[in-house]
Order: structure tokens, then C-alpha cells, then sequence
């Protein structure tokens, strides 16, 4: 069901070559998500239906969401759901109402200050998935970073439902109505990121288009960065766990299984110096994988090259490894699980101790749950409220600061050849540098 890794005295360095790691990947998706991407750019709305058919099944007339169908929506959503929503946003908004950055001024010199002032993206296009499951959580996750940040336009575009008549899920038009999105598109894959990138007949271009999905709206993202501001690529799902001896197999087993639940390509991976822990999380994967409902997606997601059991020297050796593989998700379920956390470099999310499972931070935690997938977690991070501000450098110089400094700039300068910014200098003090 699941490969093993037998990484044991090789302890010097981690090649990830050897890790597991998924058989198609964002690079190799480019190519198949260039021409949809292209035909959005060209045909707009028409093109956004073709591949509404095509990729989801229902036709549909119209992609932009009617108002009614969203206030609707919460209208009809069961009192549960609504609740545990609710609690949802009330977790999130607390952490990411701490992240907000306020806005600084040094002092330089006397005379010359640096303020750095915190402005929000304009507009933004948030996506949220709805292909295999669907993911009224990823509401939450987008937009209440954004509305913290100020975020003046928020448009959500999710996969349209064949069986709700080409809408998107209820339920995500429902939170979106809990969290007062108004402007919702039916569109999923990379086609909704093309139409956030481009603009369309219905959807007014964003700046920025941020939200996790599978790996044509990784590829997608990647392809269309530039032309729109993106958040990290948050592909399809990974966990890692780093765990010791004193873990507890069936829990281990049962994390890696919710994540496998996402996706054919989600990525399950054990590091443990334990080869007793190893069997026993084999053994309960069989058992547990038997009784799940989407026994057929987490059984090829336990089997792909993307998932396995990595077994180590020892927990230093297990760290190199997590941080080699820098996983969206990283459990450490060890002794001293705190210390050991502390000692991690590259993770989307670290996840401490017996009782903090991922499946707390894809709904309640208040942490964010959309993170860096396929290694991008070594220079990337998850949603944040400053995924949704620019920082913009404002620079105040008085008549003698900038005299002060003059003799360094106009030096510089001619070491660069560039002589005309010296003389820009130069012509505010009669075309000479002050003494
Ligand atoms: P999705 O909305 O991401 O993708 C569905 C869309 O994919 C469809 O609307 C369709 O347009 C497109 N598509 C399907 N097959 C295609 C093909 N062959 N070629 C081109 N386009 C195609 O929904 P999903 O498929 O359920 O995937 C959700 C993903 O989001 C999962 O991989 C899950 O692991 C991931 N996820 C990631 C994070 C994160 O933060 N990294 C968080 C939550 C979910």
C-alpha cells in the first residue's frame, strides 16, 4: 500500500531526489494549462463555459454567481454547518487580525526618514476548490486574511456543481455569504485563475489571485505569475510526519489518511528512526483505509511515488529530512514534540504533539490552511494577511541630509558609470557637491 525509504546510514546530507515525490508535477502541467489559459485571454466568457463542460461537466449560460443564489444559500445551510463555519471564522479572524502590520518610520539621520506604509492590494480574486471535494474552509482561509488586510474587492471563483444546476457548492456560496462576499464566479482550474489574470466580459481583472487547488491551478498560477500577483503555490496536499517510538500508530495512520483524502496526488509521508512504528502504521493503514469513504482516491494517493515511509537513523536525521522535503504539513508526533518542532526550518504549517492534527488546522485551529506545496515551503509561505499588502518605502529627505550624503551618492554613481544620477544630485546645490 504505501513504499518504504530505507534512508539508514547514509546520515551525511539529504539528496530530495531520494525522498518520495509526486509523478506529475507543476512544471510538467505547464504545457496542458498554457492554451486553456490563452483561449480565457481570447474568448472570455465563452471559453469559461467550453471548460465548464468540458472539465465539469454542466453546461452553464453565466458564470458570475446571481446575488440571490449566494444569500439563498445561507438561507438553506444546515444550523450545524453554519455553527462550525462560525467557529471557523472566529478562530481565523483572531490570528489573522494580530498579523496586520502597522506602518513604520526611522530615522535615518536627522532630516532623512524611511516610512514603511503597509497599502492593500486593490483587488483580489480568491479560489476555491471543488473538484474532487468541496471546500467552504477555503472560504474562510481566503477571505478573512484579505478582508483584515482592507482588501477593497473580493471576487470568489469555485468549480461549477452538475448537480446544482452549474453553481458552485452551496455551501461555499453560503460562507461566502457568512463572510459578505457578494461577487462570486462559476469557474474552476486554471481557467478561473486565467479569468482573475485577465479580466472577461463579467469579471473585472485582480491584481492578485490567491487560494489552494490541484495541480492545474498550481500550474496555472505558476504560468500566469507576473501578469497577477500570486500567493505561494498551494497544490495538491501533503503531510509529513516526523515521529518517534512514543507515537501512537493509529494516529499516525489516520493523519496521513486525511490528507490522502484530498486527492489522487496528495502526498502522505512517515519519518521515523522506529521500524517498529513503521509496521504498526502499515498494518493500521490497511485496517483504516478499509473503512474510509473515498477508499478508492487514498489508497492510489498512499501508493504514488509521492507517498512512503522514509525510515531514518535517528530524529537529527529525520529533521534533515522534513526540512529536505519541506512539507505543506508537518506533524511531529516525538517525545519533547515541542523542542523538536522548534529545531524545524522549512514547513508550511508544524503541527506539535499528540493533539494537534492537520484536520484541526484545515478547519479550526485559526492557523491558515492554505500553504507552499512541492518544496516551495523553503522560501514560501502560507495565506497571511500580508499576502495582501505591499510595503511601500517613503523616503523624506530635508535640504541638508540630502547634502550630507550627497559626496556618497554622486561617488557611487560614477562607480556604476551612471554620472546623470550624480548630477541630479549636483543640480540642487548650484550643480556642485556640498562640503
Ligand atoms: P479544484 O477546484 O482544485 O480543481 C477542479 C478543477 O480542475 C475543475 O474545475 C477543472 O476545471 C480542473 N481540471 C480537472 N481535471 C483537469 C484536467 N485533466 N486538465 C485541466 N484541468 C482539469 O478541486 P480538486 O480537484 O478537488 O482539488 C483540490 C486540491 O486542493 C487538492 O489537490 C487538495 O489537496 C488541494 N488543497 C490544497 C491546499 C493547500 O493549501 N495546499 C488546501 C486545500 C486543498
Amino acid at each position: 500500500m504505501i513504499s518504504r525509504i530505507d534512508l539508514r546510514g547514509t546520515a551525511s546530507g539529504v539528496d530530495r531526489d531520494l525522498l518520495p515525490r509526486a509523478e506529475l508535477d507543476v512544471e510538467a502541467a505547464l504545457e496542458k494549462v498554457r492554451p486553456i489559459c490563452e483561449d480565457v485571454h481570447h474568448r472570455g466568457t465563452a471559453a469559461l463555459i467550453d471548460y465548464a463542460e468540458r472539465f465539469d461537466g454542466v453546461r452553464i449560460d453565466r458564470v458570475r454567481v446571481a446575488p440571490e443564489e449566494i444569500t439563498g444559500a445561507l438561507q438553506r445551510l444546515d444550523p450545524a454547518v453554519r455553527a462550525a463555519l462560525e467557529e471557523s471564522i472566529r478562530r481565523a479572524r483572531i490570528v489573522h487580525r494580530e498579523q496586520r502590520r502597522t506602518d513604520r518610520t526611522v530615522q535615518v539621520v536627522p532630516g532623512g526618514t524611511v516610512t514603511e506604509r503597509w497599502v492593500p492590494v486593490e483587488r483580489v480574486g480568491l479560489y476555491v476548490p471543488g473538484g474532487n471535494a468541496v471546500y467552504p474552509s477555503s472560504v474562510v482561509m481566503n477571505v478573512v486574511p484579505a478582508q483584515e488586510a482592507g482588501v477593497a474587492s473580493l471576487a470568489v471563483s469555485s468549480p461549477p456543481q452538475k448537480d446544482f444546476g452549474g453553481l458552485p457548492h452551496p455551501t461555499i456560496l453560503a460562507a461566502c455569504a457568512l463572510l459578505g462576499v457578494d461577487e462570486v464566479y462559476a469557474a474552476g482550474g486554471a481557467q478561473a485563475i486565467a479569468m482573475f489574470a485577465y479580466g472577461t466580459d463579467e469579471c473585472r481583472p485582480a491584481q492578485l489571485v490567491t487560494g489552494p487547488g490541484n495541480i492545474w491551478v498550481a500550474a496555472a498560477k505558476r504560468l500566469l505569475k507576473g501578469r497577477i500577483g500570486i500567493d505561494a503555490e498551494a497544490g495538491p496536499t501533503e503531510i509529513a510526519i516526523l515521529a518517534d517510538d512514543t507515537a501512537d500508530a493509529a494516529h499516525v495512520a489516520a493523519d496521513l489518511i486525511s490528507q490522502a483524502e484530498h486527492d489522487v496526488l496528495a502526498a502522505a509521508v512517515l519519518v521515523t528512526p522506529s521500524e517498529a512504528l513503521a509496521e504498526a502504521v502499515e498494518t493500521e493503514l490497511k485496517t483504516q483505509v478499509a473503512a474510509t469513504r473515498h477508499q478508492e482516491r487514498i489508497t492510489e494517493a498512499l501508493a504514488g511515488r509521492q507517498s512512503g515511509i522514509v525510515l531514518v537513523d535517528d530524529l537529527d536525521q529525520g529533521l534533515a529530512v522534513v526540512d529536505a522535503y519541506a512539507a505543506e504539513h508537518l506533524e511531529i508526533q516525538t517525545e519533547n514534540a515541542a523542542a523538536v518542532a522548534a529545531r524545524v526550518r522549512n514547513a508550511g504549517a508544524v503541527f506539535v504533539g499528540p493533539y494537534a492534527p492537520v484536520s484541526l488546522g484545515d478547519y479550526c485551529a485559526g492557523s491558515n490552511h492554505v500553504l507552499p506545496t512541492g518544496g516551495c515551503a523553503c522560501h514560501s509561505s502560507g495565506l497571511s494577511v500580508q499576502s495582501f499588502l505591499r510595503g511601500i518605502h517613503v523616503v523624506d529627505y530635508t535640504r541638508d541630509a540630502l547634502a550630507e550624503v550627497t559626496h556618497h551618492v554622486v561617488t557611487l554613481a560614477e562607480a556604476e558609470d551612471l554620472p546623470a544620477h550624480g548630477a541630479a544630485l549636483k543640480a540642487r546645490f548650484g550643480w556642485k557637491v556640498p562640503k
